[in-house]
């Protein structure tokens, strides 16, 4: 595992109601993260899931990467 650029690197919080936890994982890392949460620890039922106060946050954060991007 590398960790190179953690500053510049968002991290996102993923909330399990069931299990009373927040994990913090990379923006790239968050789709897997809930995946592997949910399949190991809920059968694959859908219980973890990035927070929603900072979902809308992410949404802007992608699409201001997208712009970046485009530029
Ligand atoms: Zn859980």
């Amino acid at each position: 595992m590398t960790v190179t650029n953690e500053s510049d690197d968002p991290q996102v919080p993923i909330v399990c109601t069931e299990c009373e936890t927040t994990s913090r994982v990379p923006l790239a890392d968050v789709a897997d993260a809930v995946d592997r949460h949910n399949e190991q620890l809920h059968d694959g039922d859908e219980v973890a899931a990035v927070d929603p106060d900072v979902a809308d946050q992410i949404a802007d954060l992608v699409a201001t990467e997208l712009g970046l991007l485009e530029e």
